[in-house]
């Protein structure tokens, strides 16, 4: 069999539901079968008519899989499986029949091993066990906690995965780059689902990762933040790099250490990242070269490696982002209210106070807000904002999104001044936006300052004008597909 690069994985509670996905995945090179979610597994109907190699698997409880049958009958399902002609069938390390499968069967097993724990300190004798027992694959998947533990799955999957035979896989949400970048782990496939942690589905990996087209020669750069599995700005770079035929692909790369960063870059080959919270000031200490945005504002939202410098140069593209959608607004002596004293607002208060409009922030902890005001020689103030206080007004903090995603930073009674700017783009419309239309107010979303910008991000990095046009297409569908997603699990959720 030729190499393949992507094997959906498939499961679903009935044999003509499996069946009905396993060809629905018609873009993969194989597909995982997983009896474990069907009540009485039958081998032969679950692989046949199949048009692509399968590999069959049917993972126990014991090893994070759904089968609560007694050992001696998923031995039995899996021979059954190899009987009907399953190309692989997927055997646990630890399943007490591993061996004698092995003995006759090993140019068809993908013997598998998981740590849902962690990376274990052993991983590469680890690999070197199974692989020396002769099984056609290994895949070996464990629960990557930190974006620094990739280096050592790198340094393992490399030379292990020279002859073909290797799947590393990095579970969890730091893991996630070893699902879009196979080779760099020296893995033979990469799978695409949603039965693990971290998995992406196909249509992702494929068109928004476009996994195919990634190889050795890709520039690889990401997001990097605590909280990056909702961010449309891996389909928004995509898009572009796609549009413009550059080689190079966006990950979202999550942490909660900037240092971890610095740790993965050259394991992961990244060449350039948008930095988000909570470490654009941590970006800004860390780079040896600030262009003069990033040391007004003390914070960095982009950063591009310099080999000659064998360094981080950064540049914060916030404050051109925000203003782009004010363009053509007379700003002048308008009194501008800015809610929130984090990253986003200082650039925000920058923007403001250079367009020469009188500017108040206003944050739950005032000293917090006099700490963002002053160096901008802004006014300062609590929470909450008075009525009759401003004309503009921009939301700089995530109340209205994620688990706020109902709650608004200012109060109704408030909303009498002429133009709201809410800086959040997951809804894209929120509940501050809904209401300040209905006071009268005009109202500009956060998605125009993502695009703008995420458009100067590109442009620094590749030297190339962004098309902005094909980005905020992008971004807009990406977010359309999360938000669908979400009222799909809240009528799963309150479905009787
Ligand atoms: P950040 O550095 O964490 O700052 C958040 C600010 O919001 C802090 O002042 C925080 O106050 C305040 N805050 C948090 N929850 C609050 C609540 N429930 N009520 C009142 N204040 C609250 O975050 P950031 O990087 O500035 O980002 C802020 C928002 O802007 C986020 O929603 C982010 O997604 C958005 N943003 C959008 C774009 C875009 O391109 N559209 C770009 C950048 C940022 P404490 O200090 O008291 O916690």
């Amino acid at each position: 069999m030729t190499q393949c690069r992507i094997c959906a994985t498939v499961r679903a509670a009935s044999h003509d539901e499996l069946r009905r996905e396993r060809e629905a995945a018609s873009r993969a090179d194989l597909v995982e079968l997983r009896l474990d979610g069907l009540a009485r597994p039958d081998p032969a109907v679950a692989l046949g008519g199949r048009t692509r190699p399968a590999v069959v698997t049917c993972r126990p409880r014991w090893e994070g899989g759904r089968f609560e049958g007694a050992e001696e009958e998923r031995c039995r399902l899996l021979q059954a499986a190899l009987a009907a002609g399953a190309e692989y069938v997927d055997v646990e390390w630890r399943a007490p029949f591993r061996d004698e499968l092995l003995a006759r069967f090993a140019d068809r097993i993908v013997l598998s091993w998981h740590d849902f724990e962690g990376v274990p300190a052993d991983l590469h004798g680890r690999v070197r066990t199974l692989l020396a027992t002769g099984a056609a694959r290994v895949k070996v998947a464990v629960m990557v906690r930190r974006l620094g533990d990739l280096p050592t799955l790198a340094a393992c999957g490399r030379p292990h995965g020279a002859g073909g035979r290797l799947v590393l896989i990095g579970m969890g949400q730091a893991g996630v780059a070893t699902r879009i970048l196979p080779s760099t782990f020296g893995s033979v496939w990469t799978y695409a689902g949603d039965a693990a942690p971290g998995q992406l589905p196909l249509g992702r990996l494929l068109d928004e990762f476009r996994v195919r087209a990634v190889g050795p020669g890709t520039t690889v750069y990401g997001v990097v933040g605590r909280s990056v599995r909702r961010s449309v700005s891996p389909a928004m770079h995509n898009a572009a790099f796609a549009a413009l035929k550059v080689d190079a692909v966006y990950l979202p790369l999550e942490t909660g250490a900037f240092g971890d960063v610095d740790a993965s870059r050259a394991a992961l080959g990244l060449e350039g990242c948008s930095v988000t919270a909570p470490h654009k000031v941590a970006a800004a200490r860390a780079s040896v070269l600030r262009d003069p945005s990033v040391s007004r504002l003390d914070a960095a939202n982009t950063l591009r490696w310099s080999r000659s410098l064998a360094g981080w140069e950064s540049t914060n593209t916030d404050l051109d982002g925000f203003l782009v959608p004010l363009t053509g607004v007379e700003l002048r002596s308008l009194r501008a209210t800015v809610v929130g004293a984090g990253g986003a607002a200082r650039a925000v208060i920058a923007g403001l106070t250079d367009r020469q409009a009188r500017v108040t922030v206003r944050a739950r902890d005032a000293s917090r807000a006099r700490a963002a005001a002053e160096p901008f020689r802004a006014e300062w103030g609590p929470l909450p904002v008075p009525p009759g206080s401003w004309d503009v007004l921009v939301n700089a903090t995530p109340a209205g999104s994620g688990a706020e995603a109902a709650s608004s930073p200012v109060d109704s009674a408030a909303l009498d001044g002429r133009l709201v700017y809410d800086l959040i783009y997951d809804p894209p419309d929120t509940s501050l936006l809904k209401e300040a239309r209905r006071h009268g107010c005009a109202t500009i979303g956060g998605l125009e300052m993502l695009v703008a910008q995420g458009a100067r991000q590109f442009e620094w990095w590749t030297g190339r004008p962004a098309p902005t046009d094909v980005m905020r297409e992008a971004a807009s569908r990406r977010l359309a597909v999360m938000l669908g997603e979400d009222s799909h699990r809240v009528e799963e959720r309150d479905a009787p």
